[in-house]
């Protein structure tokens, strides 16, 4: 894969965030802002009026005026082979894995079935405005081999892994300790770091890994220190008694994962929600990641994620869509759901804090944070343009808005993958709003849009 990207610049109103929106002057926000991207990199970021006096006249420029322009969306936590277990009926978490999940998850040793999911779900990804996400494959490692091929044809920089489970499964989908073992090292030479590539370490949670698997897991994340993990962690109460049966001697869920060496730096664990003081403290302590996925646990009835307890244990968090448990592919409406769950534990998400959590909070939460999630010159030029006033409920909203403040979070409450107007990777168009809303072909093969000329001019 190439890593050569679009060459232009894109004009637009550009918030990004620096840091935390609670500390000063973090947050950076341009009325009329330029950003210059050259080979699928930032270069130039500022006022237009005034780089546009020195910029190359045959320059092109995308011209979103009034629209909002912000780094592409990250997506710490979602399952590729779940885009049809979305909306299940009436379950809770072990009922729907065993009665959904895992009978669809079934069917991805076949590449066909994995392929048509990639490509449906990274267009329904980039339709969103998302860049980049956390993905967990099935334990067949097709799965991956789909999942890959298809996001480094479209340029993107994604995280994923084959799912390591060796026991409580149907056979079909069950590897070994010593299988899931070489088939992630296989995938591991295959795919990792080629391109824009990670691959994450994936053991779907204790109760579908033996000791022995786990074990495997550990002496992956041994030889391979730097690289993600991903996985679950108390989601719901009877997962939680299945763990305490199932590791005895283990003091809690998180235990588990600590004596295999899985709680560490670039480790993601997904929900999260009844964790002890003792296990925050784990988590705080070796570094990890927390990832609250409201729509998901709203949907399985799972519980409410408890995030001042996390900020105050010192754990990095992440916001995540997490489908098929899951109901939406849009970060603006996961972060609508996240602050009705929040206020019911009575602890506020203002829309800075959000739209940050989506962006640059989430780069961190995934160790990517040196090259996305912001934008500043040097970093990839994955960008989203959003419409403030996509539907008529939003554009009657928006007469009554007076501060940048109070746009951005009806925006997050009223909007979804509507709400986007294109996406860009690497600088080149990867989605753009029209009547037929789909996903633009792989890049090498698209004729070159045809750009607004610049000032005055809607590309819209
Ligand atoms: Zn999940």
């Amino acid at each position: 894969m190439t890593m050569h990207g679009g060459s232009l610049a894109i004009r637009g109103r550009l918030l990004s965030f620096d840091a935390d929106p609670r500390e000063e002057g973090a947050v950076r926000y341009v009325e009329d802002g330029l950003v210059v991207i050259e080979k699928g990199l930032i270069r130039e970021v500022g006022e237009a009026p005034a780089l546009l006096k020195r910029l190359r006249p045959d320059l092109r420029i995308a011209d979103h005026r009034p629209h909002l322009v912000l780094p592409g969306f990250i997506d710490p936590h979602l399952h590729m082979p779940q885009t049809q277990v979305v909306a299940s009926y009436g379950a809770e978490l072990m009922e729907w894995l065993a009665k959904y999940t895992f009978p669809e998850e079934s069917r991805y040793g076949d590449p066909a079935v994995g392929a048509s999911a990639s490509r449906f779900l990274i267009d329904e990804l980039l339709a969103s405005g998302t860049t980049t996400a956390g993905v967990f494959c099935t334990s067949h490692p097709e799965s991956v081999d789909a999942f890959f091929t298809e996001a480094a044809e479209r340029g993107l920089r994604m995280v994923a892994g084959k799912v390591m489970m060796d026991r409580n499964g149907p056979p079909a989908l069950l590897d070994t300790p010593e299988t899931g073992y070489e088939q992630s090292r296989d995938l591991i030479r295959r795919w990792h770091g080629k391109g824009r590539l990670a691959y994450a370490i994936t053991p779907r949670f204790a109760p579908t890994s033996s000791e022995l698997q786990l074990e495997a897991a550990e002496a992956l994340a041994g030889e391979f220190p730097d690289m993600h993990i991903q996985t679950h962690l108390s989601e719901n109460e009877g997962e939680i008694a299945f763990v305490r049966e199932a590791f005895p001697w283990s003091k809690d869920y998180t235990e588990v994962y600590e004596r295999y060496g899985l709680v560490r730096d670039m480790a993601l664990f997904g929900h999260c929600i009844h964790l002890s003081e003792r296990e925050r403290a784990a988590l705080a302590g070796g570094r990890a990641t927390a990832v609250f996925c409201p729509t998901s646990n709203l949907f399985l009835g799972s519980g409410l994620f408890d995030r001042e307890a996390m900020r105050a244990g010192g754990i990095k968090v992440g916001l995540a869509t997490d489908i098929g448990g899951g109901t939406s592919y849009s970060m603006l409406r996961t972060a609508a759901e996240a602050y009705k769950v929040l206020a019911l534990r009575s602890q506020k998400l203002p829309a800075l804090d959000a739209f940050h959590m989506m962006t640059a909070g989430n780069a961190e939460a995934m160790g990517l944070d040196n090259r996305i999630g912001r934008i500043v010159p040097g970093y990839e030029a994955d960008l989203v343009v959003l419409d403030s006033a996509a539907t008529s409920a939003m554009r009657r909203r928006m007469e009554r808005v007076e501060t940048l403040e109070e746009e951005l979070f009806a925006l997050m409450m009223l909007g979804d993958e509507r709400a986007t107007v294109a996406t860009y990777v690497l600088g080149a168009p990867a989605y753009e709003r029209g009547p037929l809303r789909r996903g633009l072909p792989a890049r090498q093969d698209r004729a070159p849009p045809e750009w607004a000329p610049g000032a005055g001019e809607s590309a819209q």
